[in-house]
């Protein structure tokens, strides 16, 4: 149920985004999303259409989903490289002391008025 807290936060800012913008109506929501942001696309496109329907602001709003691929940066040989195929351990020179750069975030890139 991850998405559907996600779903209602974007609503949230998207509204207070509207205010600031002075827009009464938002025709798409483009989102980046993190690989490893926990966060399933075809989950929150799914939550995203059952909220809207019960919210008349975002009625007619489409959500567009950017994915953003995930960065691990390794602090022995100072590589980065792809997280996803190959997890904590640096496919260069095999040491685990590595961190995520990048890829468990998500956020707004932008709304397109109607
Ligand atoms: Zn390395």
């Amino acid at each position: 149920m991850h998405e559907l807290s996600t779903v209602y936060y974007v609503f949230d800012a998207v509204k207070k985004l509207m205010v600031d913008n002075h827009l009464q109506e938002v025709g798409a929501v483009t989102l980046q999303v993190g690989e490893v942001s926990g966060i399933i696309p075809e989950y929150l496109e799914s939550f995203w259409q059952f909220a809207r329907k019960k919210t008349a602001l975002f009625q007619n709003t489409e959500l567009k989903i950017e994915p953003i691929p995930a960065v691990t940066y390794c602090q022995a040989c100072r590589s980065t490289y792809p997280t996803v195929p190959q997890g904590k351990t640096c496919p260069y020179c095999g040491s685990g002391s590595t961190f995520l750069l990048k890829g468990n975030e998500y956020n707004i890139k932008e709304i397109e008025a109607k």
